[in-house]
């Protein structure tokens, strides 16, 4: 789960991390008295959407001195004039897609004076197993491009689960960022700061892109990017109120609420497999045989009827879907179970693409005559390769 920056920086702020002042708004006629609130002389107008790369993004309706999603106003009335061009216009960026994410909140904050930008992450990294820090002195850039062009300028070092943060991880940083008298005391208080967060917090990344050291040095944290990890969330309610439903996809919070493993993706091939595996096979196999995938979807092991009504329902309702592969394997998820719940969808939302029908396992011949006695149009296959073929030539047949 991702939230917005200005709940990051809310976040961050509880365990003594540096950042600016700031305040949310979600109207325009609200921007005059935050930025008076603040007191100026400089501020920054800020879009809230769950992606990176605003300062660089374009809106779709431009105005007169469009200045990308995240700009430095000098008077309140300039706050103003940017809140209004900003609320209710799409903003696209590299990390949005084309199709761009609408703004309905800004966050206006202090401006800082920036003498250098660096930059700051923690993650955890799967090939050791530790919580990693990834840092460098190339901050306010797009990192994967240093770390495409210059990965020397790239320094990671791992924490030790057994030990914990040590003041030798904050001598780390600020060697690496080039830090050194107060503004290396002040990255070693950070060091401890950001790990204690993110290990408290449960977070799976936290990225701070720029670390500024301000003019008047001291360093600020700028930007704040936070995901946690989903299957620690019921640790931590007062994370799960932060979520915004209008970022997510509308298809993925409806297969949420069924517990089903969803993810969107833009093909045209809908899935429905048991198994996250299969379902990966699966995906696989649909693009060797030169379609695209529209989603995964992992039904689960004893997934009931209504779960397999619901994610077949989640799967029909994307316009995108031109065809329908159902792969299953059967174990202790039942075909019949299968059979029971693709039938009770189809009768209540209809069936206008071709469906192909892989079943094997538990109690498929069961399934199997399920499917056949009700009259649908369904496709069946022998094999996954079978299936694959049989679904991409249905759909390219109907093109
Ligand atoms: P992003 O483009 O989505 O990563 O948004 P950021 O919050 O990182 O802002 C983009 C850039 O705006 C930063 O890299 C800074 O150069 C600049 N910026 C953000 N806040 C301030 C500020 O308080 N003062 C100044 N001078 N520049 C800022
Ligand atoms: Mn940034």
């Amino acid at each position: 789960m991702n939230i917005h920056e200005y709940q990051a920086k809310a976040v961050l702020k509880e365990f003594g991390v540096p950042v600016s002042h700031g305040k949310a708004i979600f109207k325009p006629e609200d921007a005059a008295a935050a930025a008076k609130e603040l007191g100026g002389p400089i501020w920054v107008v800020k879009s809230q959407i769950h992606a990176g790369g605003r300062g660089k993004g374009t809106f779709k309706e431009p105005e007169a001195g469009d200045k990308g999603g995240v700009r430095l106003a000098k008077s309140v009335e300039e706050v103003e004039t940017f809140a209004r061009q900003m609320l209710g216009n799409t903003l696209v960026t590299v990390q949005t897609g084309p199709a761009g994410k609408q703004v309905h909140r800004l966050y206006i904050e202090d401006g800082s004076e920036i003498a250098t930008e660096l930059y700051v992450s923690i993650l955890v990294d799967r090939s050791t197993s530790r919580i990693s820090f990834v840092v460098s002195t190339e901050g306010g850039m797009d990192i994967e491009a240093v770390a495409h062009a210059t990965p020397e300028k790239i320094i990671t070092f791992a924490v030790d689960p057994a030990t914990g943060i040590m003041p030798h991880h904050g001598r780390t940083l600020a060697r690496a960022l080039g830090l050194t008298g107060d503004l290396a005391k002040q990255a070693g208080t950070l060091t401890e700061q950001l790990y204690t967060a993110f290990v408290t917090k449960d977070m799976t990344m936290l990225e701070i892109n720029p670390l500024v050291v301000t003019k008047d040095g001291k360093l600020r944290c700028l930007d704040a990017k936070i995901a946690f990890e989903g299957n620690s969330l019921y640790r931590h309610p007062d994370m799960v109120a932060l979520r915004d439903l209008t970022e997510e996809d509308d298809k993925e919070i409806e297969a949420s609420k069924y517990d089903l493993s969803y993810v969107a993706l833009d093909g045209t091939i809908g899935c429905m497999v048991n198994g996250a595996g299969l379902a990966m096979a699966t995906m696989d196999i649909i693009k060797l045989y030169g379609e695209e995938p529209a989603n995964f979807l992992d039904v689960g092991g004893g997934a009931s009827k209504e779960k397999v009504t619901a994610a077949f329902k989640i799967i029909t309702a994307d316009p995108n879907v031109k065809g329908i592969l159902i792969n299953i394997f059967g174990g202790i998820m039942k075909c019949d179970v299968l059979a029971e719940g693709v039938i009770a969808a189809v009768k209540e939302v209809g069936l206008n693409v071709p469906l192909v029908v892989r079943l094997e396992g538990t109690n498929v011949d069961k399934g199997k005559a399920i499917i056949n006695a009700s009259g649908l149009n369904v496709i069946s296959a022998d094999d996954l390769d079978d299936a694959a073929q049989k679904i991409v030539n249905a759909v390219k047949g109907a093109r």
